[in-house]
């Protein structure tokens, strides 16, 4: 079996090593940061993304790199990838770390996104009007780095209040259509070297402050819309020969989808399928880069996946919940840090809904 090399040692790093290890595999994490929740099931290499000689050597007997979250630096996987394959390729990273270039690659693939803009001037929002979100290009991520702009003025003011949350030139920003959405979903998708593809259910997905709350799978989702989601996915998969889990988000309004971001590994959307899906997400991104058959993506139900997020409910109350399946990370509790989820698979909606009403009860979800 295969020796894989993990770039980042989350959570997300944890589950792969959880999912890879009844296949036979051994992992190797590296990840700059000392603590880490993958560190426990297999070595963590602790250094630098820009230390070449530590990358070199951690290359080394591996059969094949991955990556568990996707503001790795680009430089780091090209020069891992002269010494070891690395899944998903550099490309897909490229694309999905600047807002500006993945939604002009999402526009070049006929892919509707929001109006978007950059290089913004005074005054000048492109004909985008108002409200609009405006972004830092680079490093967002739930929610941060982001201002509505309601006006002029604002993004007057915006600019330079941009620049002050991220030290940014206003050449590394972004504005945005504001979408006033349905909903906001999201797509998990794997596709392995042999180019087989596999498309989870669409995933609703309910945030607070920016942060993902809660997911849920095998809902009111009409086959029309999943059609679109996989032919997007599809696209965008095809497009950078990729192998590994992809994650689309969008946004729904008037029953059509527009992509918003993309991310080049699994995802936190995503959880659920531990399990509430024949084959896990994790499971399916290992075997797409070790070069095997995927998975069923089937659900096994109607599936929702509460984050824990900042602090701990009672966990005693969580366990005596029939079907909770419950996660920690070993991650020490701190304002807006995932430290867990919680996952329910239920026959119906119904079930469903009186499992999460249990959950809060001792947890606040919103
Ligand atoms: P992002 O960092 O792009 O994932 O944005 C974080 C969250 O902000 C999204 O999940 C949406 O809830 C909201 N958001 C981002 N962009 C827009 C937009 N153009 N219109 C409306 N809401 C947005």
């Amino acid at each position: 079996m295969k020796k894989i090399g993990v770039l980042g040692a989350g959570q997300l790093g944890r589950m792969l090593a959880l999912a890879g290890y009844p296949l036979g595999h051994r992992f190797r994490f590296f990840d700059s940061a000392s603590d880490s929740p993958a560190g426990l099931l297999a070595d963590h290499w602790a250094f630098d993304y820009a230390d070449t000689s530590a990358l070199e050597k951690f290359a080394q007997g591996l059969d094949v790199v991955t990556y568990e979250f996707e503001n790795v630096p680009v430089e780091t996987v090209r020069h891992l990838e002269k010494f070891v394959p690395v899944y998903p390729s550099a490309i897909a990273l490229e694309k999905a770390q600047d807002r500006f270039v993945e939604k002009s690659f999402f526009r070049e693939l006929g892919i509707p996104t929001a109006k978007f803009s950059n290089g913004l001037r005074s005054g000048q929002t492109d004909g985008i009007g108002f409200p609009a979100v405006l972004k830092t290009r680079r490093m967002g991520y739930d929610g941060k780095g982001q201002v509505v702009i309601n006006s002029e003025a604002d993004l007057d003011n915006g600019l330079p209040l941009a620049k002050r949350i991220s030290g940014y030139e206003t050449d590394d920003l972004i504005l945005e259509e504001f979408i006033k959405f349905e909903r906001e979903l999201s797509i998990i998708a794997v596709r392995n070297k042999s180019r087989e593809m596999k498309f989870y259910p669409l995933i609703e997905n309910h945030h607070r402050d920016g942060i993902l709350r809660l997911s849920i799978a095998g809902g009111d989702v009409s086959a029309e819309l999943q059609k679109q989601a996989e032919e997007y996915a599809r696209a965008v998969m095809n497009a950078l020969d990729y192998v590994g889990v992809l994650t689309i988000e969008f946004f729904e309004k008037d029953g059509r989808l527009l992509a918003n971001e993309m991310a080049p590994r699994v995802h936190n959307s995503g959880h659920w399928t531990i399990e509430g899906s024949i084959t896990s997400q994790f499971e399916n991104h290992v075997r797409a880069v070790s070069d095997a058959p995927l998975g069923s993506t089937n659900p096994l139900g109607v599936c929702g996946m509460v984050n824990l997020v900042g602090n701990l409910p009672d966990v005693e109350f969580i366990l005596k919940i029939e079907g909770a399946h419950l996660h920690l990370y070993d991650k020490a509790p701190r304002a807006k840090r995932k430290i867990g989820h919680i996952t329910f698979v239920e026959k119906d909606m119904q079930s469903l809904q009186k499992k999460i009403e249990q959950v809060k009860e001792v947890y606040e979800l919103f």
